[in-house]
């Protein structure tokens, strides 16, 4: 064992992406690890950072801008929180994949911001297959397909594929169908053929249940609380 405790649980988390993939006979090499880092220093990222972590997860524009400069430039960054219209110039031409689009009029904003800066930005979009439990992301039943021809219109950007937060605390018999609605949604998708539409990125899983996750077909999980420790609430 080492005595750092970042490397610990990585070798923690990573066996169990291992053995999760495994267990439902999925390569394991098929699912990324997605270091959720917001609310945590830079210090502690760059010790994630130097056990071979490359792709992190943050929330916040603010937070994102400050931390980007202090890192390595080869880092992927994933904007996983709410984006709000007018912080999009901010991300833009700097992150890897934008996974919280949940409307049209965020995804318009980033495409003129993409159009304007020369850049194809990648996208997810936030899908909400828990209904009216959870507040976030588009519902499912709201014309999706529609929407995303939509999305898929727009230039400079390439949508590809879906995320998702499901309610915290259920049941893993619930959460699984929200991860099983999320994977069936993709595939009705990608049936489709849709233009600037690959359905390659399916987001979902958190430090609690990322193992249900991968079963459902999960290819990212976005995992903070099991690499860092416990975030102070904000
Ligand atoms: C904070 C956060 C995570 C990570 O949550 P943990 O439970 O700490 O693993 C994943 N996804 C999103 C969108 C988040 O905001």
């Amino acid at each position: 064992m080492s005595n750092d405790f970042i490397i610990n649980n990585l070798n923690k988390v990573n066996q169990t992406i291992r053995d999760s993939a495994i267990a439902c006979g999925r390569d394991p090499k098929d699912i990324t690890l997605i270091a959720v880092s917001k609310t945590k220093p830079v210090s502690l990222i760059q010790r994630a950072y130097d056990a071979g972590i490359r792709d992190f997860g943050e929330n916040r524009v603010q937070e994102l801008k400050e931390k980007m400069p202090a890192l390595p430039g080869d880092i992927r960054w994933h904007m996983i929180g709410h984006l709000q219209r007018n912080k999009v110039k901010d991300v833009v031409g700097k992150v890897f994949l934008i996974h919280s689009v949940d409307s049209l009029e965020l995804a318009r904003e980033i495409s003129r911001i993409s159009v304007k800066k020369e850049v194809i930005t990648h996208i997810l979009l936030e899908v909400n297959p828990a209904g009216e439990i959870n507040k976030t992301g588009i519902k499912s039943t709201d014309g999706i397909i529609s929407l995303i021809k939509e999305v898929a219109s727009l230039p400079a950007l390439i949508i590809k594929g879906l995320m998702t937060v499901p309610p915290i605390e259920e049941r893993e018999d619930v959460l699984q169908g929200y991860f099983k609605a999320l994977k069936d949604l993709s595939l009705e998708v990608k049936a489709k053929n849709i233009e600037n539409v690959h359905m390659e990125v399916l987001s979902m899983g958190m430090t609690g249940d990322y193992p249900i996750a991968i079963r459902e077909g999960s290819t990212h999980v976005r995992v903070g609380t099991g690499i860092f420790g416990e975030r102070e609430v904000y």
